[in-house]
């Protein structure tokens, strides 16, 4: 082999060299790239698995009226979930019934002075019946003149 082939011979092994280098961050790139879509068809899959599971369960809890065995916690979790949901539903038509106008039951906001429906002082309301609906029929509205002392 000559000088000059051997010469040739470095700068070639050395070309390799290099170009091995930007193959492997290529192929490290195209292999985290690849990873990553198994992973998320893995977890695509797994979210498949989780769904079914649920319905499942839930054909299992709609079948049964008492929990079969084995599933007690399971079943009393359930339950007991339902029941706070109911409760937190009260909690919430409360806080509703309590937006509403108390004498045209119109639709009124915390701060709200006066019911744009039937014009009555809410804030009267609140001071002196604040939950009952009262029958006893209010003096009509004066919009001018009279409740000076109550701008908004
Ligand atoms: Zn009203």
């Amino acid at each position: 082999m000559s000088f000059f082939d051997k010469a040739k011979g470095v700068v070639n092994d050395a070309v390799a060299a290099v170009s091995d280098a930007a193959n492997d961050v290529t192929k490290s790139a195209k292999e985290m790239n690849e990873k990553s879509k198994l992973n998320r068809a893995i977890k695509n899959e797994e979210a498949k698995i989780s769904n079914l599971y649920a319905v499942m369960g839930k054909k299992l809890y709609e079948s049964n009226t008492v929990a079969p065995a084995g599933f007690e916690d399971q079943f009393n979790g359930i339950n007991a979930a339902k029941n706070e949901i109911a409760k937190l539903q009260e909690e919430l038509s409360a806080i509703d019934a309590s937006s509403k106008c108390p004498k045209c039951g119109n639709k009124v906001s915390p701060n709200q002075k006066f019911c744009q429906g039937c014009g009555c002082n809410l804030e009267e309301f609140q001071k002196s019946q604040p939950v009952v609906v009262d029958a006893v029929p209010v003096e009509p509205q004066q919009t001018t003149g009279v409740n000076t002392d109550n701008q908004q």
